[in-house]
């Protein structure tokens, strides 16, 4: 018999579910987590946790893409408006949002990272009436937020974990490293914790996520490949203003050097090594029809098979929006705002995983590894944590998608949430009681 076994999941399923509505209900978006990180820290002291949040766990030249102030003070005011903890959110005044947690077993043993996310969508959900957090009274009441990637889900998930790791204390060896990371969304947030060291000395380290894959709950992967490497980086070019109709040739147009600009990143010779992508997905210039554009802002990312890929396409757009600048007289100032690489999980860490889940209730069906498909910076910590001698690899809990995520009629099936705190526990309690050969 299993220690899990103990634990009434149904129970705690409801419970969980619970948590994840109300973080649905208030969703809140990169660097903005403030009551969505101030009712998890709640939750973690209830269960006698240390907790660590603040300017404490991040690395402020490493928080990347942060809303524009105005933005962080209204969310920051809203926050402040919906929670029971206002002293918790004024310590993250100014993003410092997410937390840490630390669960120490009855005996000696590994350190075990676990990672979750909290971040929403900057999305507007829909008012569908069949879309069922409409239906159920959980819709996100906060315009032009909404969980629709699950991050909700996975916040719950963290919380189910605590609670159970707590619950098995006399059985869990070493000890484990609980992060609940803000601003996933743009890859943001992963590098601000990752700089202050909280994962260098993880053994073993777990992410997952809910969904990406369509499938029954209970169909799980163990690993996945092919995370695209990405970097997000906004592009300003700075011209002269000028009449348009006196005297044309006193202004530099950067309205044309960014039109110049986009059309060439769009041409950029792909590479014979492997899959990559480039988006431009806004550009802004102008001010007015008969004034020469003087500034021109575009929200650019490149992405990469591997690593190197990512950096040749990055590279090359930079080189395109230097030389498309230069063509009109005006100058490109590119400013990075996230990003991750590529990471492989490791492969005996995997192998114990497919064991594990081969015992774990309610998982019918095991897949070894999942081309993931997308960028998530989860793989900072993982190649962190690889590089300093630890094993990591990254889970996919599948769930049935009535809509693709980062779509406002995504939802998701709510019976992946104590199954995923479940395998979580379970690959836990496997690590730290039976270290991995390596
Ligand atoms: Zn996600």
């Amino acid at each position: 018999m299993s220690a899990l076994d103990r634990i009434d999941f149904e129970a705690l399923g409801r419970e969980l579910i619970a948590f994840r509505r109300d973080f649905h209900k208030y969703a809140e978006s990169a660097w903005t987590e403030y009551r969505t990180t101030a009712r998890i820290i709640s939750e973690l002291e209830k269960l006698g946790l240390p907790v660590k949040f603040g300017p404490e766990i991040h690395t402020p030249e490493k928080m990347f893409g942060l809303p524009k102030p105005a933005v962080m003070e209204a969310c920051y005011q809203r926050a402040l408006s919906e929670t029971d903890r206002p002293e918790l959110v004024e310590r993250m005044k100014g993003g410092f949002t997410g937390c840490i947690t630390e669960i120490v077993g009855a005996k000696p043993g590994p350190t075990v990272g676990v990672r979750v996310d909290i971040d929403c969508n900057d999305l507007e959900e829909t008012d569908k009436p069949e879309h069922v957090p409409v239906a159920e009274g959980f819709r996100s009441v906060h315009p032009g937020c909404m969980h629709g990637c699950g991050h909700d889900a996975h916040a719950a998930i963290g919380l189910g974990l605590a609670k159970v790791l707590c619950a098995l204390r006399e059985e869990l060896c070493g000890k484990v490293i609980l992060v609940f990371q803000p601003g996933e969304e743009g890859l943001r947030g992963a590098a601000s914790l990752t700089a202050r060291g909280h994962f260098s000395h993880c053994d073993y380290f777990f992410g997952g996520h809910v969904g990406l894959i369509s499938g029954p709950v209970g169909q799980v992967a163990a690993s996945g490949h092919d995370f695209l490497a990405s970097t997000k980086f906004d592009v300003f070019i700075h011209g002269v203003p000028a009449h348009a109709g006196a005297s044309p040739e006193l202004g530099c147009n950067a309205l044309a050097a960014a039109a110049a600009a986009v059309t060439n990143m769009l041409a950029i010779s792909r590479t014979s090594q492997g899959a990559s992508r480039i988006n431009i997905g806004t550009l802004n210039a102008g001010t007015g029809r008969n004034v020469i554009p003087a500034e021109a802002e575009m929200r650019v990312e490149t992405r990469g098979k591997t690593t190197a890929i990512n950096e040749y396409m990055e590279a090359a757009a930079k080189r395109v929006c230097e030389a498309a600048a230069q063509m009109y007289g005006c100058t490109a100032e590119t400013v990075y705002m996230g990003g991750a690489g590529n990471v492989v999980c490791d492969k005996p860490l995997v192998d114990r995983v497919i064991d594990v889940l081969n015992t774990v209730p309610g998982v019918t069906k095991v897949l070894p590894d999942v081309d993931f498909g997308g960028g998530e910076d989860v793989t900072t910590m993982m190649a962190d944590v690889q590089a300093h001698g630890g094993m990591a690899t990254e889970l996919v809990f599948c769930m049935p998608l009535k809509a693709p995520h980062h779509n406002g009629c995504f939802d998701v099936d709510e019976k992946v949430i104590p199954l995923a705190a479940r395998i979580f526990a379970a690959l836990v309690l496997s690590v730290s009681s039976d270290p991995i050969q390596k």
